[in-house]
């Protein structure tokens, strides 16, 4: 199966999205932009970019950046987008 990707244009960053097994809209792109991507003559932009507290210096697990996650307090975020997510059933790596 071929998975599409999305990565952030900004200088430096290495924010990445890629493209879930399972999504409610019609096409990557529009789950993209619902994500918190924005997209415009220049490229796209990741949502720790636009949120300032990008850019994505390391990758990580983050399903919507691509950024580092941290476990604080049993809860997972993510350190370039600080996305919160939904506390994970044990390790999960890929
Ligand atoms: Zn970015
Ligand atoms: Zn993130």
């Amino acid at each position: 199966m071929i998975r599409d990707a999305v990565t952030c244009d900004r200088p430096n960053c290495r924010g990445m999205m890629l493209e879930p097994l399972d999504y409610e809209h019609d096409t990557f792109e529009a789950h993209v932009i619902a994500s918190g991507w924005t997209y415009d003559a220049t490229g796209h932009t990741c949502p720790a970019c636009m949120l300032g507290t990008g850019p994505v210096h390391e990758r990580g697990e983050c399903p919507v950046c691509g950024g580092r996650i941290c476990t604080l307090h049993g809860q997972d975020e993510c350190l370039s987008c600080e996305r919160k997510l939904p506390a994970g059933d044990g390790e999960d790596e890929w």
